[in-house]
């Protein structure tokens, strides 16, 4: 990996507020996207002519179809509960990654194009023209959000400020400006059905060669059935489950469990991911697009169940978005009306006394756990509000001796992003991420100091790929991050073993 040229903040005791740096990140932009890139997913090439006057019509557009995006420019205080609350201005000191200030990029020329006093009195009110100078303000900070929502928990508005982020990367997509590393994502899935671009043969072989680790492991015929008609079950998970390291780990602990509990269950080749960087782009056909897969595999195979794996903007993507986009599910079976998390099938056989366990297995790991933003603050699990916090949890003391929580500000709906969501998991933004992950770092080392933590569990393939990456500049080792299925996979009583 090659040495990125900056510094690595020095961990200190959470909260602490940085001295603000003028334009700190302003030397950062991820790379725009080529022309055949964009082309692809239905956007124009290169930067339009005239694309001032087309972004203006864009967001007129996007004010009138998002009530919620006209609310938000209108109703900010500008009270400063949540400048301080974005683990990208703790990590960089940069005043434009305060929430508020990353609205007021767009608010400015909202104020310059749709409001009165804008339109006659631009000074008075601090309303901007869109200039090319605003433009490249834009790209770079609005990719400098990861979405994580974290903001909108502390806004007496409730304004969020990923929306704001996702509706910028919509217009700036329109005008022939998009990110490369996401719309190069989204077309590898349109074309090859995942992430990372695995055709259904080499994905296939994976599975097989996984079928023969596990049992050279259990000395069992543990399934990792693939385009199996009729199966019960139809997994969605993050592609990052099948090749990457600690992913794969969990993807062994789902076989295990549906292998436990008797569950027939498939992956399929044309749906083989669940991620859904539709959503980190604002484009709601895009995200469409990539969720029709689901929809016509789960027809296909004639399934009754769809459970999607650890990926935390999957999982809200599914959660919340799934039925307005590709349901009615009124194909499944009625006691499994909607897509489940693979947590709450896991919990709930738990809890019925299913699945049993070597907990001592784990006992070479002292056990904390990150919220995954998406999960924590965009969805829920279970029944009963908070159960996307109880659940993984529960099912981790379940298979494990030694547990500790990170500090309550930390967690739960107030939980920091990794430091690589929302579309910004790629090595031309490496110097934001590794600052963004700070607060979670430092929050990380508390436990680590006071409880000798070494094992962080997490249920999102982006937030295991970016700690595995940014850990090592903290100073802990890259190892000490993985799934809850990865803990389970250890523990679970298979048979006689
Ligand atoms: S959504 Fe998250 S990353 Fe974006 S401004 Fe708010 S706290 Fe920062
Ligand atoms: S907390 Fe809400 S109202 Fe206050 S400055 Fe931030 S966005 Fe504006």
């Amino acid at each position: 990996m090659a040495t990125a040229a900056f510094e690595t903040p020095k961990l200190k005791s959470y909260p602490v507020i940085p001295l603000v740096q003028d334009g700190a990140m302003s030397h950062l932009k991820p790379f725009v996207a080529s022309g055949p890139i964009q082309t692809a997913l239905g956007f124009p090439g290169e930067l339009v002519d005239d694309w001032q006057n087309k972004a203006i019509a864009k967001m007129g557009e996007l004010l009138g179809k998002y009530r919620s995006l006209q609310v938000y420019m209108d109703a900010c205080v500008h009270c400063g509960a949540c400048s301080d609350k974005c683990h990208y201005f703790l990590g960089t000191g940069d005043p434009k990654n305060m929430p508020v200030a990353r609205q007021d990029l767009m608010r400015k020329v909202y104020r310059r194009y749709f409001t009165f006093a804008g339109k006659h009195f631009p000074k008075l009110v601090g309303a901007v023209d869109l200039t090319r100078d605003v433009l490249d303000d834009w790209y770079s900070y609005y990719h400098q959000c990861s979405e994580c929502r974290r903001c909108s928990v502390f806004c007496p508005y409730g304004i969020d400020t990923a929306e704001v982020t996702m509706a910028a990367r919509e217009i700036m997509d329109s005008i022939g400006m998009g990110q490369k590393y996401s719309n190069e994502i989204i077309g590898k899935v349109h074309r090859i059905g995942n992430n990372l671009g695995i055709p259904g043969p080499a994905l296939e072989n994976t599975l097989e060669g996984l079928e023969e680790d596990t049992k050279d492991d259990t000395g069992l015929d543990i399934k990792f059935p693939l385009n199996v008609k009729g199966a019960e079950v139809l997994l969605i998970t993050p592609s990052a489950d099948f090749f990457s390291e600690p992913h794969v780990e969990s993807l062994i602990g789902y076989a295990k469990v549906f292998h436990a509990a008797g569950i027939s269950w498939t992956l399929s080749s044309h749906a083989s991911e669940a991620g859904n960087f539709g959503m980190f782009i604002g484009n709601y056909e895009q995200m469409r697009n990539i969720s029709m897969r689901v929809r016509e595999a789960a027809l296909e195979l004639g399934v009754k169940r769809i459970v999607v794996g650890e990926c935390g903007h999957a999982w809200r993507v599914a959660y919340s978005f799934w039925n307005t986009l590709i349901g009615p599910f009124d194909y499944l079976d009625p006691r499994y009306p909607v897509p489940q998390h693979i947590c709450e099938v896991t919990d709930d056989l738990i809890q019925r006394g299913a699945l049993h366990f070597h907990k001592d297995a784990n006992d070479d790991k002292i056990i904390t756990f990150h919220d995954s933003c998406n999960v924590a603050r965009a969805s829920r699990m279970g029944n009963v509000p908070g159960g996307q916090f109880v659940i993984p949890r529960r099912i981790i003391t379940s298979v494990a001796n030694h547990f500790h929580d990170m500090a309550l500000q930390t967690i739960h709906e107030g939980t920091f992003c990794c430091g690589g969501g929302g579309g910004l998991l790629t090595d031309d933004l490496m110097e934001l991420r590794v600052k963004g992950a700070l607060p979670r770092m430092e929050a990380l080392k508390d436990v680590v100091e006071d409880h000798d933590v070494n094992f962080m569990a997490t249920i999102c393939a982006i937030c295991k790929a970016q700690f595995t990456k940014v850990l090592p500049y903290y100073g802990f080792n890259m190892g000490m991050v993985g799934g809850v299925h990865q803990l389970v996979s250890k523990a679970i009583r298979l048979g006689d073993k």
